[in-house]
């Protein structure tokens, strides 16, 4: 934002000094640069009633990495004559009375807002497509085309900015450590290995792509999921997210290195191709109500799930009887990051593999865990797994116990995150509940006592989700175009019920349906 002479800058989603369109506007000549961070009570103050430490919002994980990434922030706008002017309160109240109260001269204010989050401006894509986001990403690819900044090159560096001014009445303090927002420190195994901030996220990229072969080879879904010493893929995620990273300066770098390779991979598979799922997600999602819920989104397949909150939180909790699942869920609450089909695993076995329990409900714990959390990626996501949009071949299942093997016979994944099961021997690190009792006795993990039995059994409960799904698709493709929204509530309410399968839809409905 900037009025008259000088410029007030909301740091919202562009946690970094290069490619930051803000920071280049002020740096060509305001009187005075007031570079903002309101911290925001509603997203990070304690919530003691949440299922894990931290706010009613954020994971503690997340949270801690936001402040590195305000810290780093800070360092680097003091290095070039600035500072991070950090307020407390709620952010549009507090950058109104900032506005009222002096921090800007003149009369009018002028809202500055370039579009730096994303490569394209979502707007202008469902503008060429006639007003709706593009389902497919191969018509969204069509669409993109490319990007228009993408031949010239970013300003990466800022030499000097503009001084700060007076900041008046207003309480400007350091960044909080997450002691002084009312929290214990994280224990040192529950923290996570990624440390927030640009000057991480520039050296982790530069780690990432000084592989030039690795970077042309990419080929996702080829990644091993059990990598966790090294993981399989960049981990740039968290740093896109906060904006540590620029997705147009990704973009660029792998670009530079593609075009002097003689090979390489292309998208949808392609590292480059990963950052275009980005912004179809981002397009989808800015252009779709209610995305990130099944009611009143028109791309949503009505499913009836069920709200199983024990079965949710057996899951949650890391508590399935699978190890692999159980694992992921572990590395999920440590480290808020998991690998692509890790994350594709849980979901999957969350929803339309196994326990049938809501996609929302799913999202909603991924949403607080991890450090990466995107509302536009998240949700699409979940929808994408739970065959609930963008793909729909809900008889493809990720099965819980062989998956995880072709990566990792051993099972060195599982023991790392799931200790109890370390001296488990290898023919039964996936299967637990198959292992003798004298082997369980030696392993010292008796299962139902030591590590739960599964909540299901694989094969019935993958046999039982598809036929449901089956059902749900046939009713879907009855409703399209053939009811009111009335009768599509009426059925909705039906079938929120737990209990309620589509059977219990009244005959009636059904057959006024099929008529
Ligand atoms: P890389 O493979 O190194 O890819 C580089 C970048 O491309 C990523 O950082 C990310 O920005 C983007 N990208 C990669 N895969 C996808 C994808 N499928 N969709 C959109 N963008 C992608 N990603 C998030 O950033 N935030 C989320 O909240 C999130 N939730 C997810 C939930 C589910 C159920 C699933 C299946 C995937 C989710 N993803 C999410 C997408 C993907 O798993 C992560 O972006 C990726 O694993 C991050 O690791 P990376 O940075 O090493 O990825």
């Amino acid at each position: 934002m900037a009025s008259g002479a000088n410029s007030l800058m909301w740091f919202r989603k562009g946690l970094r000094l290069h490619d930051n369109p803000a920071l280049e506007y002020a740096a060509k000549g305001s009187k005075f640069l007031y570079p903002v961070f309101v911290i925001d009570p509603h997203y990070m103050e304690p919530d003691p009633t949440a299922f894990s430490l931290g706010s009613s919002k954020a994971g503690l994980n997340r949270i801690q990495f936001l402040l590195e990434s305000l810290v780093d922030l800070d360092l680097s706008l003091k290095k070039v004559g600035s500072r991070l002017l950090v307020l407390k309160g709620d952010p549009g109240e507090v950058l109104i009375r900032c506005l009222k109260e002096g921090y800007v001269s003149g009369t009018g204010v002028e809202i500055f807002s370039p579009v730096s989050h994303t490569l394209y401006n979502p707007a202008d894509i469902i503008r060429k497509n006639g007003g709706s986001p593009p389902l497919s990403y191969q018509s969204f690819l069509k669409l993109a085309g490319q990007p228009s900044w993408a031949t010239t090159p970013l300003l990466t560096t800022i030499s000097s900015l503009p001084p700060i001014g007076n900041t008046g009445s207003f309480a400007v303090s350091e960044v909080p450590t997450v002691r002084e927002l009312g929290y214990e420190d994280l224990a040192e195994d529950e923290r996570t290995p990624f440390k927030g901030g640009e000057s991480e996220a520039l050296k982790r990229l530069r780690e990432s792509i000084a592989n030039k072969e690795w970077v042309a080879n990419f080929e996702k879904p080829k990644g091993d999921p059990s990598a966790f010493l090294k993981p399989a893929t960049t981990v740039l995620s968290p740093y896109l997210k906060f904006g540590c990273l620029s997705s147009r300066y990704f973009y660029q770098c792998i670009q530079d290195i593609l075009k002097c390779s003689r090979k390489h991979t292309s998208p949808p598979v392609s590292l480059l191709g990963q950052l275009l799922w980005r912004d179809f997600f981002y397009t989808a999602a800015f252009g779709t109500p209610n995305f990130d819920q099944m009611k009143g989104n028109r791309i949503c397949k009505q499913i009836p799930w069920k709200n199983d909150d024990e079965l949710l939180a057996a899951w949650r909790d890391s508590r399935t009887g699978f190890p692999w699942i159980d694992a992921i869920m572990v590395q999920l609450r440590k480290w808020g990051w998991i690998h692509h089909l890790a994350r594709h695993s849980v979901a999957c076995f969350l929803t339309r593999g196994d326990l049938f329990v809501h996609w929302e409900r799913g999202r909603h714990v991924f949403e607080r865990l991890l450090i990466d959390s995107d509302w536009a990626i998240n949700n699409g996501n979940w929808l994408w797994l739970s065959c609930s949009s963008f793909f729909y071949q809900y008889n493809r299942i990720y099965s819980p116990t062989s998956f995880g093997k072709k990566y990792d016979p051993a099972g060195n994944y599982i023991r790392h995150f799931l200790p109890v099961l370390k001296d488990m021997p290898k023919e039964y690190i996936y299967e637990p509940w198959t292992a003798p009792i004298s082997v369980q006795r030696k392993a010292k993990c008796i299962i139902g006592v030591d590590y739960p039995k599964p909540v299901v059994s694989h094969d019935s409960a993958s046999k039982e989700c598809k036929m449901r799904l089956g059902e749900a698709y046939a009713l879907n493709k009855k409703l399209n175009g053939l009811v009111s929204d009335e009768d599509l509530n009426e059925l909705r309410r039906k079938t929120d019920n737990e209990s309620t399968t589509l059977d219990s839809v009244s005959r009636k409905k059904k057959q006024k349906l099929i008529d």
